[in-house]
Order: C-alpha cells, then structure tokens, then sequence
C-alpha cells in the first residue's frame, strides 16, 4: 500500500469556507450555484521550509523523472497532492520560456520588459497547463470506477485543442463545442486530428457553454471549462514558474489577457500561495488587459468593481477572449483588489497594429498578446507603469496558431484597420537587375542608409 499522502485538497465553495468536497467528487459549483477553488492544507504544506520548496522545485525542473519535470507536476504538492502519480497525464507542459524583450520594451520606454512565452507547449497555448490537472483527475475517477462517460468543454479554440490532445494520450473519449466559424484554421484542425468528436455550433461561446453546461448535469459527461477549479491548480502556476525563473524575486507587474477570466485568477492563486508559504515577500501588480469588443471585466473596473454585468461579446481578432459572460469573474475581481490590479483595453486596431510593432523586434505575437501589449503601451503612457519596473507579459497563445489574422494585417484586408506597417511579399520575375534594383530600394527604403552604413558596393 503507498503511504497516505501527506498534504491534502478539497473543493471550497468560494463564498462559503463551510461547504467543502472531496476532489473526486463530480461537482462543479456549491450549492447556490457559485464557484468553487480548490483549497490546500496550507498548515501542513507549510511545516516545509520556503527554502526546501524553492530547492524542491527547481532540482525537479526539466528533468525526466515521472512525473516531476513537467513545469506543474513538480509542484504536485500545490497542485493535486493526492493524485497518484501512474494516472498523471503529461506531456511535459510549463516551464516555458521567460526572456528579455530589449528592443521592444525600449520601443514601449521600459528597460526591463519580459514576455512569458506560454504558447511554446505542447498544443501552442497556456491551456495545457489546466488541462493535463483536469484530465488526470478524470483518468484517477475512471480508475476508482467513477461513471466518467467522456470529457466535453465549450471553447474558443485553445481549450478544446488542449483537451483533446490530453484525452487523446490517456485513451478517454471527448467532445468539444466550437463557434461555427469564429476559430483559426490551426485550432479547429487540431481536437480533429486528435479523434475528438468536433461540434461546430451556429452560436458564440457563450452560446456553447450553456449546451456544454446542460449535458455535463444530465448526460455523464465531465465538464472541462475553467468553471471547473480543477484546472485553475494547473495554470496557477504559472505565476511560480516566473517567479523561480527570477530566482525568487517578484516582478513589478504582470501583464494578462483575460476573457472567461480563468487565467487572470489562477495567476493571483499562485502569487497567494507563494506569499503564505513565504516563498515570496512582496506582491506584484497585476494588468488584466480586455479586447474592447468583448469587455465587461474593463467596464466593470470604470465602475470600482460595483457591479458586473454580462455584455454581448462582439466579433474580435482576439477571438480566444470574445466572450461576453465570463464564469470567472467573481475570482477575477477578488484577485484584482487583492493585487492592485489595473483593467485596460485594447480597439481591433490597437491590438493588430500592437502585435505588428511587437512582431517587427522578433516576437511572433497572436492577437490576445496584442491585446495585452496594447494595453500596456496605454498603461506606460499614463504613467501608471514606470521606466523602470520589471514587466513581464504572459504571452497566452503561440503567433503560428493564429496566422490567419497575421495574413489578412500583412495583406490589408482587415476591415476597419489600416495597417500602419504592412509586409507583404515582393512578387517578380526571376530577372536579376530587376531583383538587384528592387532589393537596394527596399533596403535604402526601410533601413535608410544601406543597412551596413557602407553604402553598395558591386
Ligand atoms: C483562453 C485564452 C485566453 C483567456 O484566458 P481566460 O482564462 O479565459 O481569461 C487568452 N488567450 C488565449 C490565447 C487563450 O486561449
């Protein structure tokens, strides 16, 4: 018999510490339909040393011992202490990298710029990190004989893509909702690739979590949207992950795209347990950034948080957020007073032309990071964010599982933006004066003085 783990989790209603379930319970909101969050035995997490954890953590990071070198399963303890280690499903997600954007945070007037590339994962976007947590759970359910029929999700893509490949490796079925037409191409082919069942539905996403919803209460099937906290562990630690790659200092702020508004909250998650357990002194900030077209977190803020109201989320290139009731929000506006948080948005053409000039220093940005970077050079310009702070971005989703749009910019066929810095390729024959005339124009043209300073030269 293995040992009783040490260190236990439960669901907590997140308005009721009274009402609690086991984490293997089929439930994904307490009793008068509000959120839960998984809650950990902190006293007993905390009888190890913050030191013993940072050591802990970093000695397990990348290395390819079952299952600790994924970036969240060398947190197991934080993250589902009680899971037994054959049922995690892994593919080795987080420790993603953290680097310094120099010229394009000179380009912002920051000098100490970061972008977290969450997108560099297994299926290109942060929500691996949720979904390898969930998917184990549901393998551990099976395993005890839990009637666990399939796992479906609602999504605007990332979800349904992560979802699928994560069901896909540990052999369960599952079924994933879509907005007709509303996804890139690379989203919508990988749950397909993956043998999901793929619904396109005539409606939006919020359109599709209510169907999602109504099946996963009568039909059997595990619900996978952020309304289900498991994933929240998952993604939560993202957070720990920047702070380690800083060896434990805290950056000045943080810089996050949110729509269902899941991320934003688990990001707060993990600051709050790094600071209980003393891993961490200080909190940083937090800037949650919103598409303008689907904006009812930023409208709330206008108002003090006072009141959210649901908004009819309105087409945007920033579709992975184009969602007008998000599920999160109560855990959202928590962690936003909690971290002095700032909400700020971002037009169409603010967040395409933001991902162009970030495009242009070497980042290959998709359009939710637009969106956060738009939001930011708004946040430096009011000088709500210094010369000097450490800033560093949670870049959610990989540019390549968005080209479409970067296609449609470079092309200028976006309607309504005109793009300020186009690219689109030369076309000639294959005659070389032709091609030497047009090569030493783009070059004067663009880079002003012949590149090397030298002038041609034959
Ligand atoms: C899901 C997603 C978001 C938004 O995260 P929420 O938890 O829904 O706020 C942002 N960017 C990308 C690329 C996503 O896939």
């Amino acid at each position: 018999m293995p040992a009783k783990p040490r260190y236990r989790a439960w669901f907590e209603s997140f308005n009721n510490p009274e009402e609690r379930y086991e984490l293997d319970e089929v439930v994904y909101s307490d009793s008068q339909g509000g959120l839960l969050q998984v809650c950990h035995d902190t006293k007993e997490l905390a009888k190890t040393p913050a030191d013993e954890w940072k050591r802990l953590f970093e000695e397990r990071s990348h290395r390819n011992v079952w299952p600790h070198g994924s970036g969240v399963w060398g947190k197991k303890e934080w993250v589902l202490p009680e899971l037994h280690s054959e049922n995690v499903v892994s593919m080795y997600e987080g420790n993603t990298n953290l680097f310094w954007a120099e010229r394009y945070g000179r380009e912002l007037g920051l000098e100490d710029l970061w972008i977290k590339l969450c997108g560099n994962t297994h299926t290109g976007s942060f929500k691996d990190l949720g979904m390898t947590v969930l998917v184990s759970m549901v393998k551990e359910l099976r395993a005890r004989g839990k009637p666990v029929r399939a796992v479906a999700c609602a999504s605007t893509g990332d979800t349904s893509a992560a979802l699928a490949a994560y069901a896909a490796a540990a052999d369960i079925p599952a079924i994933v909702f879509l907005p007709r037409g509303r996804i890139s191409t690379a989203q919508l082919i990988q749950p397909i690739a993956n043998g999901a069942v793929v619904f396109a539905i005539d409606s939006d996403f919020d359109g599709c979590m209510e169907i999602v919803r109504r099946l996963a209460e009568r039909e059997g099937v595990y619900l996978a949207n952020s309304m289900n906290s498991l994933r929240i562990e998952g993604q939560k630690t993202v957070g720990i992950e920047v702070v380690q790659q800083f060896d434990w200092e805290v950056p000045d702020w943080v810089v996050i795209p949110g729509g269902n508004l899941g991320n934003v909250s688990a990001l707060a998650k993990g600051f709050d347990m790094m600071l209980e357990l003393g891993l961490i002194a200080r909190a940083p900030r937090i800037l949650c950034a919103q598409a303008a077209q689907a904006n009812p977190l930023y409208l709330s803020y206008q108002r003090d948080f006072e009141v959210f109201e649901a908004v009819a989320a309105r087409p945007t290139l920033a579709s992975a957020i184009q969602i007008g009731n998000p599920v999160s929000w109560p855990k959202a506006v928590a962690a936003l007073r909690r971290y002095d948080g700032v909400v700020e948005q971002a037009t169409e053409s603010e967040l395409i032309e933001e991902a162009a000039r970030a495009d242009r220093t070497g980042l290959f940005n998709c359009p939710h990071t637009g969106v956060a970077l738009a939001a930011l050079r708004k946040c430096v310009a009011a000088g709500t964010i210094h010369k000097s702070d450490r800033v560093v971005v949670i870049s959610t989703a990989h540019g390549l599982k968005f080209v479409d749009s970067k296609v449609r910019y470079h092309n200028m066929e976006i309607e309504g933006v005109i793009a300020s810095q186009p690219n689109p390729q030369i076309e000639l024959p294959a005659d070389y004066d032709q091609v030497r005339e047009r090569m030493l124009r783009e070059i004067e043209l663009r880079f002003g003085d012949g590149g090397s300073g030298g002038g041609g030269g034959g």
